[in-house]
């Protein structure tokens, strides 16, 4: 290996140990660090952060990915180096345009924004947060102006979550779910399944995280490489393969919901643990494209998850950790994980309704950055869209607008991955079924480890070296479509609730 390639590989090395302390910190943040202890957590990631951003644009490095981009250095790569020069070159010309002190005041600001959207949120008051919302649309749209001058800017902002899923390719996918969808949804909630109280008993959180763990061992996660911890939204966060974090929230009242986020995170969790290793701590590392993360986190919550065939191995172990379920057969459980209902909340919305709060975000989205609706017009917008696709009108801000905590860290253009996701997973499931046979059948026989290697070698070796639509294609050797989605919700449904 030349020495310009060793000089590389070093400075690399100071990069990953800047974002090594930030991302321990984001974790100690969310899990442990009291109220009060929050402000430091904020400087101090802010601190590392414009470090990192400045080994990240700083001429030495510039210069080394020049020369390694000549013939004469790269040719002399293998595959993966050459993958992490080119990334790094584009990375490095986009970020380069930024003003180092737009960046510093931008980490500022969105972790200020934060703090504000969690008072407004606790408070239901939109006023709290409708300041730094207006700033962190202007400040995302500033850097959007640096870093893509030449695209449209909300393509820009999906380019950032899901490169090359533009706006027309999803205007085209979530429209055909639209069509199909609206009419399904209306005549399974028309039958109006009441509430089932069992489902809603005292449920103590150890015996929920127990739960976690015995799902976590159950699909695949590796204990030797992760980690799990209690926070208030459940999210997922990986150092390397070998360091993979998952979190959980347990309601007292409402089991399921740590259940299905276990198997949710697990997922997400799966994915980095499988990443070639080779690729750890590199930008060949874990995926950073979210549609394709969340197909996988989707994948086990619902395709396996909320299939019946799924709980047949390990439902009596369920009711050992968590009596109540003793009581309750798998029939009314298979049901009750599949309730139908127009809700508020995105995060507690079934698999089918949930198609619709995305839908609506992305709108949400393309009315700020294409139509220039000012932030104070953006809550009745939100009910309006509630109405038109749901039925439903939140009673306040808190259980609408306020819901998410995406925009107030300037993450627009993140919303339409988790459906993108879901569109994946349809369009997995017709190529596992046709690779390894019957799903149904490999789940009600405990097989899901069989499931697991599949989605190990197809999907989790790559880490973020393919696209998601190279992905897709590689895997399912066809186009994205929302067909197989479609498809998949109409016979589940059809099935449950005798709809046609
Ligand atoms: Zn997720």
């Amino acid at each position: 290996m030349s020495r310009l390639f060793d000089d590389f590989r070093q400075y690399l090395t100071r990069m990953q140990q800047y974002e090594h302390v930030t991302n321990l910190l984001y974790w100690d943040m969310k899990t442990k660090a009291p109220k009060l202890g929050l402000a430091a957590h904020i400087e101090a990631m802010t601190y590392f952060s414009a470090e990192n951003f400045a080994l990240s644009t700083a001429d030495e490095l510039g210069h080394m990915l020049d020369k390694l981009a000549e013939p004469q250095e790269y040719d002399a790569l293998d595959d993966t180096w050459q993958f992490i020069v080119r990334r790094m070159k584009r990375d490095f010309e986009r970020n380069r345009r930024i003003p180092a002190e737009v960046f510093e005041a931008f980490v500022r600001a969105q972790g200020e924004s934060g703090t504000a959207w969690e008072e407004a949120k606790n408070a239901s008051d939109f006023s709290i947060y409708a300041p730094h919302l207006r700033k962190m649309i202007e400040m995302r749209r500033e850097i959007t102006g640096y870093t893509d001058p030449d695209k449209e800017i909300y393509n820009a902002m999906l380019d950032e979550f899901e490169e090359g899923m533009d706006s027309a390719t999803i205007d085209r996918l979530f429209d055909d779910l639209k069509r199909e969808l609206i009419p399904l949804v209306r005549k399974i909630v028309s039958k109006n399944q009441p509430e089932d109280p069992r489902f809603h008993v005292y449920s103590d959180p150890d015996a929920q995280k127990k739960v976690q763990w015995m799902l976590l061992d159950y699909i695949g996660f590796r204990r030797d490489a992760g980690a799990v911890d209690e926070t208030e939204h459940p999210f997922t966060t990986s150092f390397s393969s070998k360091d993979v974090r998952v979190t959980n929230h347990y309601h007292e009242y409402d089991p399921l919901s740590a259940i299905f986020s276990a198997i949710h995170e697990g997922g997400h969790g799966i994915f980095d643990q499988n990443v070639n290793p080779d690729y750890d701590k590199t930008v060949a590392g874990s995926c950073g494209y979210m549609g394709i993360h969340e197909s996988q986190s989707r994948f086990y919550e619902n395709i396996l998850g909320r299939n019946k065939n799924f709980w047949i191995p390990i439902y009596e172990k369920l009711g050992e950790l968590l009596p109540q379920f003793r009581e309750i057969s798998l029939d009314d459980f298979y049901r009750e994980i599949n309730h139908v209902q127009n809700s508020y909340i995105r995060t507690e919305a079934d698999e089918l309704t949930y198609c619709f709060h995305i839908i609506l975000r992305y709108e949400m989205e393309q009315a700020i950055f294409r139509d220039q609706v000012p932030v104070e017009a953006l809550p009745a917008l939100w009910n309006q869209k509630m109405k038109d696709y749901l039925q439903i009108v939140p009673e306040n801000d808190s259980q609408g607008i306020l819901q998410d905590v995406h925009w107030s860290d300037a993450s627009f253009g993140y919303f339409p991955s988790y459906l993108l996701g879901s569109i994946y997973d349809g369009m997995l499931l017709d190529t596992i079924g046709q690779e390894l046979g019957s799903v149904d059948e490999l789940l009600a026989a405990g097989r899901i480890s069989e499931i697991t290697r599949w989605l190990n070698e197809k999907i989790h070796w790559y880490g973020n070296t393919r696209k998601p639509k190279e992905v897709i294609e590689a895997v399912c050797g066809r186009e994205v479509s929302a067909e197989p989605l479609i498809r998949y919700f109409k016979r589940k449904y059809g099935e449950i609730y005798g709809v046609a």
